[in-house]
């Protein structure tokens, strides 16, 4: 169900130096949301997820997350983080970590989850993915969409009440797409609540209710996958999706 709003962004800009990468964005997510983010290369898009978890430091304005200004100066942003989960293009596993422990060892490390409960957890998370017999092996002896998969339990074996997704099928061997976006389909399909930049068209038109078209720094256009993918109305919306699908 779409109720409260979970992030509330405001006026935010981002520079690096003198160039403007975000140039002022309001928007709302809304708790069970599922957004997908689509614009050209550049645009801002990578640079706007990560400062919904604070990896960049917003220039101005505010991101207000369950209540809270994570933005505000000297703020303690590690306890909030906790709860923001995150998936890059490139599958960030600890690589001398069994897959297993991939996952166990944030949970104990700060959350203070026993062992045998992140055990249970872990493999209870593998069996979803189908990595289940992978338990023990290491990252290395994954293929691509496999470390993918490990990444997404990886995050949300902390219970985030959001997961940020940059790109996550771009760097994958076509085959191994799927696979991929179909654990990020059940994510969705079991109400968490979504961000997704994506050049995946189809999937995007498929999980979201919100589609934002990010271009030069700005939502340029937003609405539902229909409004966007069938109706847009501004001439950059229409000149990005003639070129993409
Ligand atoms: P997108 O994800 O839409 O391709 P990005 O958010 O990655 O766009 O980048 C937007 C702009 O910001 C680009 O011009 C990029 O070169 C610039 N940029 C991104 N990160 C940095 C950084 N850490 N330092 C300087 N410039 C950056
Ligand atoms: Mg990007």
């Amino acid at each position: 169900m779409i109720n409260q709003a979970l992030i509330q962004v405001k006026d935010l800009c981002k520079n690096f130096g003198d160039l403007q990468v975000l140039k002022g964005i309001n928007e709302e997510i809304h708790k069970g949301e599922v957004v997908s983010i689509i614009g050209p290369s550049g645009s801002g898009k990578s640079t706007f997820l990560r400062c919904l978890n604070l990896l960049e430091e917003p220039t101005s304005g505010q991101v207000i997350f369950e209540g809270v200004d994570i933005a505000a100066k000297n703020l303690n942003i590690d306890k909030h983080r906790q709860k923001i989960g995150m998936v890059f293009q490139h599958f960030n596993v600890f690589p001398h970590l069994t897959v297993l422990e991939n996952i166990t060892i944030t949970p104990t490390l700060e959350k203070g989850v026993s062992k045998a409960e992140a055990t249970e957890m872990g493999m209870r998370l593998l069996k979803k993915v189908g990595l289940e017999s992978k338990a023990d092996e290491y990252p290395r002896k994954l293929s691509g969409g496999q470390k993918q998969r490990l990444a997404i339990v990886r995050a949300m074996a902390m219970e985030p009440d959001v997961m940020l997704f940059d790109e996550p099928t771009s760097a994958l061997d076509p085959e191994m797409v799927k696979d991929v976006l179909e654990v990020i389909k059940d994510l969705a399909d079991n109400g968490m609540t979504i961000v997704i930049v994506t050049h995946e068209m189809g999937f995007a038109r498929e999980i979201s209710d919100r589609v934002l078209f990010m271009d030069d720094g700005i939502i340029a256009e937003q609405g539902t996958p229909e409004d966007i993918f069938k109706n847009a109305k501004n001439p950059r919306t229409i000149e990005f999706l003639s070129k993409v699908l």
